[in-house]
């Protein structure tokens, strides 16, 4: 099978090298990829939301099946556009239709789905600009803080958590009159705060059958302790501690059970990842958000521990028979953390060149914000490398990881060293 995986992270160079492993890959693309892409299959110059870019590269190079990284290029109907196309309708792809990618492209949607099928989630309610006023009233009703999440898509960015009353209405007139997240904010989802501990689980569905795959943890605050500005994600562990089988089961019959069968009976096809958004209430699962892709940096240790062909799997997504596929799963412990360029996530800095990662011993590089300049590997991004190391243990993954990740250098590099070490 010649495979297409589209996008250019930490996710994707995961994806990549667990997609090179499977015999059942000929050939793999990556559009546009990375530097560390580039080990594992051809980077392609096009970017993720160039429909007609993709249609020429699938074209030319017999594509058989197309994965989808990241969540704009399905939101934006890259799935639709393929089976609208006589030359790409036969071409599988991985990632939901531009109505099941809303459960991530609109909060909205998502959260009245929630309620629809009766899945656990904070109480809420969303306004527009002509609802201004009821959100006013409805402002001092649910307790504090109060948290306010634009509807649509703003790069992570989108959710406010406001400690007072009087902040939160600020907020909302600038969210609903100010396009202070633009058109995303046009509407506003207010919502009751949940308090507990945090995790994903990750799903994957053919739209009919569905498979668990392992939950994650991920950090997204840049300073040490969760302290200062969010990230896309500074590191992962993976399994969770505090998921006991007795907790998954209760999101897999309270939340991913009636997920799937919601879709189903709402007649919403749905061939791809799952990001399940969680918190854990007291051992009680409360839906935060729905992704409609895989998270990042979760990936990276999902897939170390995932022991079953790759390719296999998305073959049965593909062929609707993913319930015949095998799913093993590495009882280790899989860690990873995020080496971020200087300055990060405010203004930073790029072009940096990046030395050492031959000496990594226990841990794969996977690369994410880099680009080969000549013989150099160079920064480009925000978040640059995620070093994932699978143990025996946490307390090993974890120690592997962070090591290995001091023996990479490259100008104002920073990383975390307390990734996951609150759960040991
Ligand atoms: P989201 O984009 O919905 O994942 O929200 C971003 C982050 O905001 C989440 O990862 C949580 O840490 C936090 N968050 C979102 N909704 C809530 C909520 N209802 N209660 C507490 N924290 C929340």
């Amino acid at each position: 099978m010649n495979i297409l995986l589209l996008g250019s992270g930490g996710r994707e160079s995961a994806f990549a090298w667990k997609i090179a492993q499977s015999n059942k890959c000929s050939k793999l693309f990556i559009a546009p990829g990375n530097a560390g892409t580039g080990q594992y299959g051809t980077n392609i110059d096009v970017k993720v939301n160039d429909f007609e870019g993709i249609k020429q590269v699938v074209l030319a190079n017999s594509i058989n099946m197309v994965l989808v990284g990241p969540e704009e290029p399905l939101v934006k109907g890259i799935h639709d556009f393929f089976l609208a196309d006589e030359q790409l309708r036969n071409v599988p792809v991985i990632g939901p239709q531009r109505e099941g990618a809303q459960l991530e492209g609109s909060k909205d949607f998502s959260k009245q789905f929630m309620v629809r099928h009766n899945i656990p989630a904070a109480a809420s309610r969303t306004f527009t600009r002509d609802t201004m006023q009821e959100g006013f009233d409805y402002l001092p009703t649910i307790g504090l803080p109060i948290v306010l999440k634009a509807d649509g898509l703003a790069a992570g960015k989108g959710v406010l958590i406001c400690l007072t009353v009087q902040e939160a209405q600020q907020e909302l007139i600038e969210m609903l009159t100010e396009a202070k997240f633009g058109e995303a904010s046009s509407k506003v989802v207010v919502e009751q705060f949940l308090q507990g501990i945090e995790l994903s689980v990750f799903v994957l569905s053919d739209g009919n059958n569905y498979k668990v795959l392992p939950s994650a943890k991920d950090y997204k605050r840049i300073g040490e302790g969760d302290t200062g500005l969010n990230t896309g994600g500074m590191g992962s562990v993976s399994p969770v501690p505090f998921a006991s089988d007795e907790f998954l089961q209760k999101v897999e019959q309270r939340v991913i059970i009636p997920t799937i069968e919601g879709l189903k009976q709402e007649g919403i096809p749905y061939k791809g990842f799952i990001f399940i958004g969680l918190m854990n209430c007291d051992g009680d699962p409360y839906m935060i958000e729905y992704n409609c892709r895989m998270g990042d940096p979760e990936t990276e240790s999902v897939l170390m521990r995932l022991e079953s062909d790759l390719v296999d799997l998305l073959q049965g997504v593909a062929e609707g028979n993913l319930d015949e596929r095998e799913l093993k799963i590495s009882d280790k412990v899989a860690a990873t953390v995020v080496m971020v360029a200087g300055g990060y996530p405010g203004e930073y800095l790029k072009n940096k060149t990046i030395t050492g990662i031959e000496n990594v011993r226990g841990s794969q590089v996977f690369h994410a914000g880099t680009y080969m300049d000549g013989d150099d590997i160079k920064t480009s991004g925000g978040r640059v490398l995620a070093i994932t190391s699978l143990q025996d243990n946490m307390f090993n993954a974890l120690q592997q990881a962070t090591a290995d990740a001091s023996r990479i250098y490259y100008d104002g590099m920073y990383f975390r060293k307390d990734i996951g070490f609150d759960l040991l």
